[in-house]
């Protein structure tokens, strides 16, 4: 018998009453960018028509020749997937020159992310992060119960790198791991490798940094850096990287982290033995090598910034510069702003990322999509505020 709505809700309330640890009770769930089906229900909207710039996904898609590779893999998902990631793991190794033992792979990088906390934090100790920054870093610190210390942001909302130090010094020996992301979502916000480095070199090492690079290909040729050259001298790092970004592969959920082998041992000791499905090994693999797809969804991205921001320019809106595949503009003073805006976005069929739950009520994040797609949004967005 299937029970009838109202019989399952008082189940439910019944529940969260007498089960669950205190500190989940305590968690705030993740709130996503709003799925074009559900938009198109409750707006009334043809979903063909729907523009979402809220997730931060490449516009291009799936790279044709991961797809091609996943179809192939296909044929045998009878099978479990590799456990050890061999292949996805040799080609990764060759190109970062690091031994294959130095990387762990993720169910998305939010999975390293986790395995990080759960595998260095506790209830007693402290995760560090900045204010403004991903949204995951205290939801991994209070799902191990350990206590989360949000660092306040510098004045144009990016890492202040030495208060964070403070804040490390500050917690005695309580603080256990610190998030760094560069360049920062939803903010945008980038850290020169100098100040990166010096971080680095002046956390205790019995305090784990993990380099959040889930953005890392956006960077311009004159921002980029060598962290590989990072994770070889600081065996307290650990390098996250994204396949679901610039690789174009969100859906399949797969990421990487890169650190010494006695921080993998300890990621792999926690992880799902089979965490990496085999499709997305396959379409990972193909991703990597696929230059011509990366380059293109560069351009792609430079251009589209362009595009957004001189509109921002234009219409007189603050927007902060961005070192990622969004943008972050300021669309009103008060603190319903990005709120309204978002509704009278939706109705438009346009879906963009309000980032309240950021601490940033008067701002909105906008994803960089296809030329037409930022244009569909620019006319929106000016309708709006006419
Ligand atoms: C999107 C994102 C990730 C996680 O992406 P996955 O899909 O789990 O690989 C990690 N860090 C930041 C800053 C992100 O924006």
């Amino acid at each position: 018998m299937i029970p009838k709505n109202n019989q399952i809700k008082l189940v439910k309330i019944r529940m969260t009453s007498k089960i669950g640890l205190k500190h989940i009770h305590a968690i705030a769930p993740y709130v996503g960018g709003r799925p074009i089906s559900e938009v198109a229900r409750e707006y009334g909207l043809d979903e063909s028509k729907i523009v979402k710039l809220a997730s931060n996904e490449n516009p291009l898609g799936m790279p044709k020749s991961a797809q091609d590779a996943m179809l192939k893999a296909a044929s045998d998902l009878g099978r479990y997937p590799d456990s050890n990631g061999f292949e996805l793991k040799n080609v990764l190794a060759a190109r970062l020159g690091v031994p294959t033992d130095w990387i762990t792979l993720g169910n998305g990088s939010n999975d390293i992310l986790e395995l990080a906390a759960r595998a260095v934090a506790q209830a007693g100790d402290e995760v560090i992060f900045s204010k403004h920054a991903f949204a995951v870093y205290p939801l991994a610190t209070q799902a191990v119960g350990a206590k989360a210390v949000e660092v306040p942001a510098t004045a144009i909302y990016g890492h202040d790198l030495p208060a964070m130090l403070a804040a490390i010094k500050l917690s005695g020996d309580k603080a256990k791991l610190v998030f760094v992301a560069n360049p920062n979502n939803p903010t945008g916000s980038y850290l020169p490798a100098k100040e990166i480095e010096d971080f680095l070199a002046a956390v205790p090492p019995n305090v784990v940094v993990v380099l959040d690079e889930a953005y890392n290909e956006y960077l311009s040729p004159e921002q980029r850096y060598d962290a590989i050259a990072w994770v070889k001298r600081f065996p307290n790092m650990i390098l996250s990287r994204s396949f679901s970004k610039a690789y174009g592969l969100a859906g399949l959920r797969i990421g990487y982290g890169v650190a010494q082998p006695h921080l993998t041992d300890l990621l792999n000791r926690i992880r799902q033995p089979f965490n990496v499905n085999s499709l997305a090994q396959a379409a990972a693999i193909a991703a990597f090598q696929d230059k011509e797809f990366l380059q293109q969804g560069f351009e792609l991205n430079r251009a589209g910034y362009i595009q957004l921001t001189k509109a921002f320019d234009e219409l007189g809106l603050k927007y902060l510069p961005s070192a990622g595949n969004f943008v972050l503009v300021k669309v009103g003073d008060d603190d319903q702003a990005g709120a309204r805006i978002n509704l009278a976005l939706l109705k438009r069929g346009i879906i963009v990322r309000p980032v309240g739950n950021y601490g940033l009520p008067q701002w909105l994040r906008i994803s960089i999509g296809l030329p037409e797609e930022n244009a569909a949004f620019i006319d929106a967005l000016k309708a709006i505020l006419a």
